[in-house]
Order: C-alpha cells, then sequence, then structure tokens
C-alpha cells in the first residue's frame, strides 16, 4: 500500500465522487481532495459498508454464519445481526462468539428470548417480554442498535399480531428503532402498519411471497405509503427466500425512498443467491439502481438507521472499502426462480478496518 493511492471517493454529505488521493498509514487515514473532473482511476473508494441484515451467531440454529467471512473480508465493515440473538443467549454470544469477530458489529435484538434457531419463532409466547427485552436493550448500548420481529406466515401461526405488538412496546422502551421481516400472508402490512414508528425498518420489502406491501403496478400499497410518509427505512434483506427481480423492477419504474442494502446473508444464502455484498450491489446495480444510490444504501443510510454520527467522514479515515466495477458477466438468480444476466460486477480490493488497511480476497 503506498502512502498516497488515486482514488474515485465517495462523497456521502454531497452525495457524489471526486478524485483524491488516500493518504497516510494505520491509524492515520485521510481522504485528499483532488478534482470533481472526470475519473482518473477504476478504484472507488466509500465510507466502510455497512450490511443493515446479517446473522453471525455463528454455530448458533438454522442461520447464524461466520462474521468475518461475510464481514471485512469482502469488503463490509459493520454487520448488523438482525435478530439471531435474543436474551437469553446474548450471553453465549458476547462470551463465546464476538471475541473471534474482527468485523465491527450491531445487534437487532429478537422479541423471542432465544433468537432465532429455526421457523416459527414465536412457538412459546409465554416467554416473550417486551419490558425485559427493552430493558435488555438499554443494558447492552454500542452493541444492541433494535429490536427485531419476524412477522410473516412462515413464522406466525396463530400468534397474530402479538410478537409485532412486543417488539414495538420493547424497542420504544429500548430507544432504539424495530426491525420488522414481511414475507407470507398473513399476516397483512395493512394490520401491522400502526407499529411503526419514524426510523423503524421494514425489511424484506421486495419480497415475493406476500400480497400487500406494492400494488401490482408496482406503486406502493397504502399501508407502505404510510410507512414511508412516517419515514420508515425499507430494507432489501435478500436472503434466500425475500427477493423478486419482478418485484423490485416494477417498484424502481415509480419514485421510491433511498433504500438500506442489506443483504440477509445467513448460512444457506452465503452460499447461493446472495454469497456476499459485493454479489448483491451488482444485482442491484444490473437492475439499473445508481451508483450514489447504492452506495447511500450501504453507507449513509444505515449510517443514519443506526445513529453513528462520524462513519462517512472522510477527513479521518477509520472505516472504508475500496472496490471497483468490472466487466464480468454472470446469470443472477433471485428467489422465485427468475434470472437476470448483467455484465458488471463490483469487486472489493480492500478495507480499512477500524484504522487498519486490509486486503480483501478477490471474489466474484
Ligand atoms: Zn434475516
Amino acid at each position: 500500500m503506498n502512502e498516497k493511492t488515486l482514488v474515485r471517493y465517495y462523497d456521502a454529505e454531497k452525495n457524489r465522487f471526486f478524485n483524491g488521493e488516500l493518504c497516510g498509514r494505520d491509524g492515520d487515514w485521510h481522504v485528499e481532495y483532488r478534482n470533481d473532473g472526470p475519473p482518473e482511476t477504476d478504484l472507488f473508494l466509500s465510507p466502510g459498508w455497512i450490511d443493515m441484515h446479517a446473522h453471525i451467531f455463528d454455530g448458533f440454529g438454522l442461520f447464524g454464519t461466520e462474521a468475518d467471512a461475510v464481514g471485512w473480508k469482502t469488503g463490509t465493515c459493520l454487520l448488523v445481526d438482525a435478530g439471531t440473538v435474543g436474551e437469553y443467549t446474548l450471553h453465549g454470544f458476547t462470551k463465546y462468539v464476538a471475541p473471534t469477530i474482527e468485523t465491527n458489529i450491531r445487534l437487532f435484538l429478537c422479541i423471542s428470548p432465544i433468537g432465532v434457531i429455526f421457523h416459527h419463532d414465536y412457538n412459546a409466547m409465554q416467554y416473550l417480554n417486551a419490558d425485559r427485552c427493552g430493558a435488555c436493550v438499554a443494558e447492552h448500548p454500542g452493541l444492541i442498535s433494535g429490536v427485531k420481529v419476524r412477522m410473516g406466515s412462515e413464522t406466525i401461526r396463530h400468534e397474530g399480531l402479538e410478537p409485532l405488538r412486543l417488539a414495538s412496546l420493547a424497542a420504544r422502551k429500548g430507544g432504539v428503532p424495530m426491525m420488522v421481516h414481511v414475507g407470507g400472508n398473513p399476516p397483512y402490512l395493512k394490520d401491522m402498519e400502526p407499529y411503526f414508528e419514524k426510523g423503524d425498518i421494514i425489511t424484506h420489502v421486495f419480497n415475493g411471497r406476500g400480497g400487500d406491501v406494492w400494488n401490482p403496478d408496482g406503486t406502493p400499497s397504502e399501508a407502505l405509503q404510510k410507512l414511508i410518509d412516517r419515514g420508515v427505512w425499507l430494507d432489501v434483506g435478500h436472503g434466500s427466500s425475500s427477493f423478486d427481480f419482478d418485484v423490485f423492477e416494477r417498484a424502481a419504474r415509480h419514485p421510491l425512498p433511498r433504500f438500506l442494502m442489506g443483504t440477509d446473508l445467513h448460512q444457506s444464502s452465503v452460499k447461493k443467491l446472495v454469497r456476499n455484498m459485493a454479489v448483491l450491489l451488482s444485482k442491484l446495480y444490473g437492475c439499473g439502481v445508481s451508483l450514489e444510490d447504492i452506495l447511500y444504501g450501504v453507507t449513509t443510510g444505515p449510517a443514519t438507521a443506526l445513529g453513528l454520527t462520524g462513519w462517512c467522514r472522510l477527513s479521518t479515515v477509520q472505516n472504508a472499502t475500496l472496490f471497483r466495477i468490472v466487466n464480468h458477466t454472470e446469470t443472477y438468480e433471485d428467489c422465485q426462480g427468475n434470472s437476470r444476466t448483467f455484465h458488471k460486477a463490483f469487486s472489493t480490493e480492500a478495507v480499512i478496518l477500524n484504522g487498519e488497511y486490509r486486503k480483501t480476497a478477490a471474489i466474484l
């Protein structure tokens, strides 16, 4: 690594790219502006990518996967665990798993105190307790940044809206946002909408399983429009069953707020369909999402949703991702059996992780 490297950097505040130089050494990196002319290099630098939706309780249940493999080693500097960990399993996570992880992490605590080990997480409703969950959140600032609840027919059977009601109470008590998984119906978004507040997150928003998130023409349903107007974040949360090219392309034909690009990487989606953040971004880029909107979705957007100030600052670079957009032809599948062939792909080069420059594996 030279002391000065030419980069095309993303200024998150201006939502624009400039030519600049990455300068310094470990512990003391910063980006210097050169000019706003045409690109002088194909090496991009952005604030460190944040994955708003991953499952990093490695060795636990159906979902937990190895954090650094989906974290810094593939370009992501901060991973948000989306509810794999609950109040009863938090100690096991912090004692045995967290010390093995180098990537920065935050947790959205599951409203089910055991966390998510398989589907139908709410089999034992008597253990769900909003007061205890909210108190646990409040006791772990800097680690727990939200409360997660799964609300789709793949999870909910006879429990109705009760897990959502409890998660919403817990999030308000803990002073953090709630992340809600949507999927098959019932439950319906129109019934869930009143429990959301500004700053909450709806994940799997482009899934092909449910019927009342989008209208058939791709415009937001009345319930989703209410959430958008309220300032609720939309998150991709691709995973192995929650992204549909058709749903996304129909939605993208209409004005949409900029959204978060959580991968929902877990034991299954890390092997196929998503694999790593760069693949998800390649799919969205191939669908026509602008580079600026993609970078917003992995930097400024999630940093704001998590209340992180200073994450995107480039005057002192603590966390950054260096990547290229390369010629690469691949046929990508979604979760509904649709496929699209794209000819450009994101390829990560390196990260700066907490001030330390690290090469990433060149994976396409
Ligand atoms: Zn998930």
